[in-house]
């Protein structure tokens, strides 16, 4: 039988993926745990409290709930990083090498561990950045992600630790906020075209970004977790693709349903991180070897996005 563990469960994904494990695995064998207390659905299943870089804690949780599966989610993302790289690199380094550490000689038989399209940088090919290319991030966040998939092979080929990991492009929900990284103008969009009828952009218009919406990102970690180890060739991060498109492109698809709608554009220091990044990734990898496929391209997300947000207007 399963046994789940997933750190940093209160965060954009974590809300999500926590409950889509409980789906699959059931509600009592999925334990959640954060450094915030969970709201809504999220409590209602286990919870604890658990700093990732408190190791006895960690430990702790891993015997006593006889843990098979980690999904280590607590991270400092790539725009709120670079206000503290030292916290950053420690928080996302440590808290992963404590992770494969314990995996190696416990009952934890899979980790998963998300990295980004933040290890690409300014010399890495912009249209469909390839699975294997250069890669020279310059952000601190970039650097740990690219560091930690470094690990993650590592720790597989030395210690035979099952650890496998997606590159996430941005990602879009609709059930929580974003937590600080660089593509989060494209939910805080949704919720100012909603609440507000206007909205002043981050990053400039024609910033052109690869994204995926929250339910693909989630199957695809569901999928990958399955996925017999065989097939999971890349140890490192696949990479991993949905749609692309820029500010200017995902106004034009919200204004269809909300023409009182309106946009100004103001780049911030977001901006450099954004131009570093590339337009669009090539996923072919993912796709051949454990058969990846997203859903959701740019029409189908806004339109499930303003539905469910217009549905929970009065929480905005
Ligand atoms: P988030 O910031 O929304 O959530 C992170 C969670 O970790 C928060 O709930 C936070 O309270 C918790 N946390 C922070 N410090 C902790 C600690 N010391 N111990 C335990 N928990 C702690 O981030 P997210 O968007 O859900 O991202 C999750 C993972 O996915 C991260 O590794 C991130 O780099 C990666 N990722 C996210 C995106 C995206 O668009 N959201 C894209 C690419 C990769």
């Amino acid at each position: 039988m399963e046994k789940v563990l997933v750190i940093g469960a209160c965060g954009q994904i974590g809300s999500e993926l926590t409950l889509a494990l409980r789906g699959v695995y059931g509600t009592d064998a999925v334990i959640a745990t954060d450094i915030n207390k969970p709201e809504d659905e999220l409590a209602e299943g286990p919870f604890f409290m658990l700093n990732i870089l408190q190791k006895k804690d960690l430990l702790q949780l891993i015997e006593k709930h006889e843990i098979t599966q980690i999904y280590l989610l607590a991270a400092i993302l790539s725009a709120k990083g670079e206000a503290n790289p030292r916290t950053t690199w420690e928080l996302n380094m440590e808290g992963l090498l404590n992770v494969l550490e314990y995996a190696r000689n416990s009952s934890v038989k899979k980790v998963f561990w998300p990295s980004s399209i933040a290890v690409f940088g300014s010399l890495t090919p912009k249209v469909a950045a390839p699975q294997d290319t250069i890669m020279n991030p310059d952000t601190v966040y970039g650097i740990s992600k690219l560091a930690g998939e470094r690990l993650c092979e590592y720790y597989f080929e030395k210690f035979k630790v099952d650890v496998r990991s997606l590159r996430f492009p941005g990602l879009i929900g609709y059930k929580s906020r974003p937590g600080g990284g660089t593509t989060d103008f494209a939910v805080d969009i949704f919720h100012k075209a909603l609440k507000e009828k206007t909205y002043e952009c981050f990053l400039a218009e024609n910033t052109l970004l690869p994204m995926m919406y929250m339910d693909d990102a989630v199957r695809a970690t569901l999928e990958l977790m399955d996925a017999d180890s065989k097939k999971v060739k890349v140890r490192s991060s696949y990479n991993i693709s949905a749609m692309s498109f820029s500010p200017a492109e995902l106004f034009r698809e919200i204004n269809r349903y909300r023409p009182d709608f309106t946009i100004t554009y103001k780049p911030d220091f977001r901006q450099k991180i954004a131009d570093n990044w590339p337009n669009s990734i090539d996923d072919t990898q993912a796709r051949k070897d454990w058969a990846w496929e997203h859903q959701y391209g740019l029409t189908d997300m806004v339109k499930t996005m303003l539905s469910n947000l217009e549905k929970n207007l009065i929480n905005l």
